[in-house]
């Protein structure tokens, strides 16, 4: 019996022959008809306006803070409960951070909270260059309501849909919400290229981005720079398996639902909840998670410890980021949602090349560590 663990890639046949012609066509770096193919992929599968092929999700974040024109002394505002990296990217343009709490219908950042808030900010004259909202584990935030409430106070609202690429809100695409969206496709996301990320939205800003991404050269054939660039390109041979996975993305998304429900069924006896789905959207089913009962002796971090015995590849929630040592002292609007989430949340394995009988392996070793709780 092989390690499961929580998301692993999952390569469905036709990356490694797209990979190999890649390859043999000596296009192997950051320009090739792969990058153009891939930008066209997502456009066409999210309904995006525009795509931009970058090095990773994080430099995806980089970028739109920078072209949505985020400066120093600025502030911008993202969701508590997360991955870090939108918040590390909002320090890299010099801006300071607010964070905002979830709500608890889809764990992501809380319409209501963020309307005061900003209703405050406006009165006082602060209002933040920026909203980062995230759609967490795989399912979207009440993107409507959050784009109804940042366009009332005009603030640019830029979507981390990195967990999220497949999802829908309101039958509309995470990632498409915001004025920019990113998607990553690190190896531990739902589709992966090695590592690589994706900013959509606006062709102007995209465009912008584009230029900036490839060093800011300027077309002329002298080295010329108008502005700070960067070195954030796809290469070729990441974006040939990047076509190949999103080709078999519906086919990953549904079999992550089945293993979803494989997990709902398997411990509806025991006393603790699954995240919740709210039914306004369809999350891509990235990671399955549940919330550990009060009754529960078992700590997550505990869990995990068990877990592993078994070979089982299991890890609490994320750790909120305003309790995160590096982020001390950041204003924060509420924090208890995404406290409870940390203190009592599991992620359970969930690759969308599991079998249903790791499904059964991983329910087991959760029911004896429970047991031995
Ligand atoms: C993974 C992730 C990122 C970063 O993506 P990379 O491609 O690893 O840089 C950003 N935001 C969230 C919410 C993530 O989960």
């Amino acid at each position: 019996m092989g390690r499961l663990y929580l998301s692993p890639p999952d390569m469905s046949g036709s990356e490694r022959e797209r990979l190999v012609a890649a390859f043999d066509s000596n296009w192997i770096t950051t320009l090739g008809a792969e990058v153009d193919g891939f930008e066209a992929d997502v456009v066409e599968f999210t309904g995006a306006p525009a795509a931009l092929a970058l090095s990773s999700g994080t430099a995806a974040l980089h970028l739109a803070l920078v072209v949505a024109g985020v400066r120093t002394g600025d502030e911008v505002w993202v969701s508590s409960l997360t991955f870090a990296a939108p918040a590390f990217a909002v320090t890299y343009v010099g801006a300071s951070l607010r964070f905002v709490d979830s709500e608890t219908e889809t764990w992501n950042m809380d319409p209501d909270l963020l309307a005061d808030a900003l209703e405050r900010a406006a009165a006082e004259g602060r209002l933040p260059a920026a909203v980062i909202v995230v759609d967490l584990y795989g399912q979207a935030a009440q993107l409507d309501r959050i784009a109804e409430v940042c366009a009332r106070y005009g603030v640019t609202m830029i979507e981390d849909a990195a967990e999220a690429l497949g999802a829908t809100w309101s039958g509309r695409h995470a990632g498409t919400w915001g004025r920019l969206g990113v998607y990553s496709f690190n190896g531990n996301k739902i589709i992966t290229t090695g590592g690589g990320g994706m900013l959509v939205g606006d062709p102007e800003l995209l465009e912008r981005a584009r230029h900036l991404s490839q060093q800011a050269r300027e077309p002329v054939l002298h080295y010329e720079h108008r502005s700070v660039g960067f070195n954030y390109r796809m290469p070729n041979l990441s974006a040939a398996i990047g076509r190949g996975q999103l080709a078999d993305l519906p086919a990953k998304i549904a079999r992550r639902h089945e293993i979803n429900a494989g997990y709902r069924a398997g411990l509806a006896d025991l006393p603790l909840e699954c995240m919740p789905w709210d039914d306004r959207g369809v999350p891509n089913g990235w990671l399955t998670l549940v919330v550990l009962g009060d009754e529960v002796d078992l700590d997550p971090h505990r869990c995990c410890v068990l877990l592993d015995e078994h070979d089982v590849e299991a890890r609490p929630a994320w750790k909120p980021m305003h309790l995160q040592p590096v982020f001390e002292g950041v204003p924060t609007e509420g924090g208890a949602v995404a406290e409870a989430i940390f203190d009592r949340g599991l992620c359970l394995p969930s690759g969308s090349a599991m079998t249903d009988g790791d499904v059964d392996r991983v329910v087991a070793a959760l029911r004896l560590a429970l047991s031995q709780g």
